[in-house]
C-alpha cells in the first residue's frame, strides 16, 4: 500500500535560516509562494523583469527578483514556470547561479523524467506535486485546509531529501490533506495519462460531443449546457465524497439503469487509452509537444484556436451568471489578480 504522510510527519524547522526561491508566479507559483510565506518560510519570487506577474507578487508583499538573483540566495529552488520553458530557464538562469548543495524542486516530473533537465548529482532533486489547480491550492490553504500532493525524491546526495520534501509539503498546507509517496516516473506518466484520457482529453471531449449531439438534434443550447456541463460538477462532488457508489446512490433508478447499460465508453475506449499511455511511456507525446514548442508552438496555437468553441463561450457565461450558488466563489483576492 502507498505510503502517506500527514502534518506530524514533517518539521518546518528545516527551513530555519533558509530561503526558498519560487520561479514563476502563475497558477502554482502564486499558491506556493503565498502559502510558504504564510507558513513562516522566507520566500523570494524569481521572474523576468518584464513579467506582468511582478506587480501581482509585490502587491501580496512578496520579494521579487530576477530568476538569476533569486536562485543565488536560495537553498531550495522550486521551478513553477510552464513545463516547456523550464529547461531553458534552468540552463540560462538557474544552473549557473545555483548555490552549492541547493535543492531543486518541481511540481511535475516532466523535465526530469524525460531528461530535459539534468541536474548535477550534488543537488537534491525533489517533487511536491499538488493534485489540484494552483488557485485551489491557495484557496484551500487560506480556508485552513489543504490540497493533497504526491511527493518524490529523485536525487538525495546528503540524505536529507525527504525531510526537505515533507517540510515543503507541510508549508504548502498539503499535509493537512496528505502526501502520497511516488517517483518522478510514476507521477509524470500518470499525470499525463489523467490529463489526456480522463480529466481533459476524456471529460472535455465527452462534454463537447454531448453538447454538439443535443444541439444538432434541435434541443436548446441552454438546456444542453445544463445537462452536459453544469450537472457534472454536482456528480463529481458526490464522487469526491463517496466514490462512484455515492454518485450513483444519489441518482434516480432511471439514471442508474441508463448508466449501467450505456455503450458510450467501451473496449474501443480502453484500446485508445492504452495507445495514449504507450505514447506517454515511450516519450513520443513529450517529444511531439516539446518539438512544437521549440518551433514557437504553431500546432498548439492552431489547436487552441480550433477548440475555443464560440457557441459554448456565449452560452456558458450567460448560464454561469444565473447560478446564485456560484457567486463569490472566485472572490479570493489572490485568485482574481492572478487569474
Ligand atoms: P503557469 O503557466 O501558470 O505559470 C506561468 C508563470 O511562469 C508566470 O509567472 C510566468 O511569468 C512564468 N514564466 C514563464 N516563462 C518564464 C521564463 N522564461 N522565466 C521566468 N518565468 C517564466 O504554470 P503552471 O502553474 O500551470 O505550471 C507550473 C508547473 O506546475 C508545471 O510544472 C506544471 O506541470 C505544474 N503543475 C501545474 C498545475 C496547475 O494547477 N496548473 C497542477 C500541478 C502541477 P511571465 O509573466 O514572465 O510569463
Ligand atoms: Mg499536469
Ligand atoms: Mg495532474
Amino acid at each position: 500500500t502507498a505510503q502517506i504522510w500527514y502534518e506530524n510527519d514533517a518539521d518546518l524547522s528545516v527551513f530555519d535560516g533558509k530561503t526558498v526561491a519560487v520561479i514563476g508566479y502563475g497558477s502554482q507559483g502564486h499558491a506556493h509562494a503565498l502559502n510558504l510565506r504564510d507558513s513562516g518560510v522566507k520566500v523570494v519570487v524569481g521572474l523576468r523583469p518584464t513579467s506582468k506577474s511582478v506587480a501581482f507578487a509585490k502587491e501580496q508583499g512578496l520579494e521579487v527578483k530576477s530568476v538569476a538573483d533569486a536562485t543565488k540566495e536560495a537553498d531550495v529552488v522550486m521551478i513553477l514556470a510552464p513545463d516547456q520553458y523550464q529547461a531553458q530557464i534552468y540552463r540560462d538562469d538557474i544552473e549557473p547561479n545555483l548555490k552549492e548543495g541547493a535543492a531543486l524542486a518541481f511540481a511535475h516530473g516532466f523535465n526530469i523524467h524525460y531528461g530535459y533537465i539534468k541536474p548535477s548529482a550534488d543537488h537534491p532533486v525533489f517533487m511536491v506535486a499538488p493534485k489540484g489547480p494552483g488557485h485551489i491550492v491557495r484557496r484551500e490553504y487560506a480556508a485552513g485546509r489543504g490540497v493533497p500532493v504526491v511527493v518524490a525524491v529523485e536525487q538525495d546526495p546528503r540524505g536529507d531529501g525527504w525531510g526537505i520534501t515533507l517540510a515543503y509539503a507541510k508549508a504548502l498546507g498539503a499535509l493537512r490533506a496528505g502526501a502520497i509517496k511516488t517517483t518522478f516516473k510514476e507521477e509524470t506518466e500518470t499525470d499525463l495519462f489523467g490529463e489526456q484520457d480522463v480529466l481533459m482529453g476524456g471529460i472535455n471531449h465527452l462534454c463537447e460531443m454531448g453538447f454538439e449531439v443535443l444541439t444538432a438534434a434541435g434541443y436548446q443550447p441552454e438546456i444542453a449546457y445544463f445537462e452536459v456541463f453544469h450537472e457534472l460538477k454536482m456528480l463529481v462532488d458526490l464522487m469526491n465524497e463517496g466514490g462512484l457508489n455515492k454518485a450513483r446512490w444519489s441518482c434516480s433508478d432511471t439514471a442508474q439503469y441508463g448508466d449501467f447499460t450505456s455503450t458510450v465508453i467501451d473496449e474501443h475506449t480502453r484500446e485508445r487509452m492504452q495507445y495514449q499511455l504507450g505514447r506517454i511511456q515511450d516519450g513520443a507525446f513529450a517529444k511531439e509537444f516539446m518539438e512544437d514548442q521549440a518551433k514557437g508552438a504553431p500546432k498548439f496555437k492552431e489547436l487552441q484556436e480550433e477548440f475555443s468553441r464560440p457557441q459554448l463561450e456565449t452560452v456558458g457565461p450567460k448560464l454561469r451568471a444565473m447560478f446564485s450558488w456560484n457567486k463569490g466563489e472566485a472572490a479570493d483576492a489572490d485568485e482574481k489578480e492572478s487569474f
